[in-house]
């Protein structure tokens, strides 16, 4: 249908087919708000998480085998996510080669699990690039929401500096920040 073809236009991302960032940005924030407001509540409720994942030289892909097949890596990154996350996650592509995973409804270790598992998929099995077998990796940082957490951005931002971390700090790893602990 019309309507279902501009929804889906409207939400994906034409190269993986996984969610774009304005979906990923609007999910995030749905989450954002179930908690504060769950939190207002008698019963505690899960917190939910924030994933962000980046390709590790990246750049040197698109050099060394075209941009085609730097395209190609992509997709074979978004579906491989697909598959490690639950029905009620969204795995969504936050930018070039930048991955964003909303996880509602989970705890700390839910999260981390989650994001073990993106991270494991990526680097223990090589990706098919021109014939050619091509062992790649991905930085990862997360976090999980937080009562001092104004906004979802606040959320986002510490998975950015967790995963700005884990790219100075050697690469191909996990990270994440509880809020007191950020710089
Ligand atoms: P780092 O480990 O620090 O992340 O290194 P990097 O090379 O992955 O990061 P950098 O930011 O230097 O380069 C990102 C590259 O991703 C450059 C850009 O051309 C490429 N890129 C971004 N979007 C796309 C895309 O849609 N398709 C392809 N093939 N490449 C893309
Ligand atoms: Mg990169
Ligand atoms: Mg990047």
């Amino acid at each position: 249908h019309y309507e279902e073809r501009l929804h889906a236009l409207a939400t994906t991302d034409v190269l993986t087919g996984v969610a774009n960032r304005r979906f990923l940005l609007n999910r995030a924030d749905e989450e954002f708000s179930r908690v504060q407001c769950e939190r207002q509540g008698m019963v505690q409720p899960e917190s939910a998480g924030c994933i962000l994942v980046d390709l590790d030289h990246f750049k040197s892909i698109n050099d060394t085998y075209g941009h085609q097949a730097g395209d190609e890596v992509l997709r074979e990154v978004a579906e491989r996510f697909k598959h490690c996350v639950r029905r009620y996650d969204t795995v969504g592509r936050y930018g070039g080669e930048e991955f964003l995973i909303v996880t509602p409804d989970s705890s700390f270790d839910d999260v981390r699990e989650i994001a073990e598992r993106v991270w494991n998929t990526v680097r223990s099995r090589p990706f098919e690039v021109d014939g050619t077998r091509l062992n790649i990796t991905v930085s990862v940082g997360f976090a999980c929401i937080e009562d001092s957490d104004v906004s979802i951005s606040d959320v986002i931002k510490r998975a950015d500096d967790s995963l700005y971390r884990a790219k100075t700090s050697g690469r191909d790893k996990i990270i994440w920040l509880p809020a007191g602990e950020m710089a």
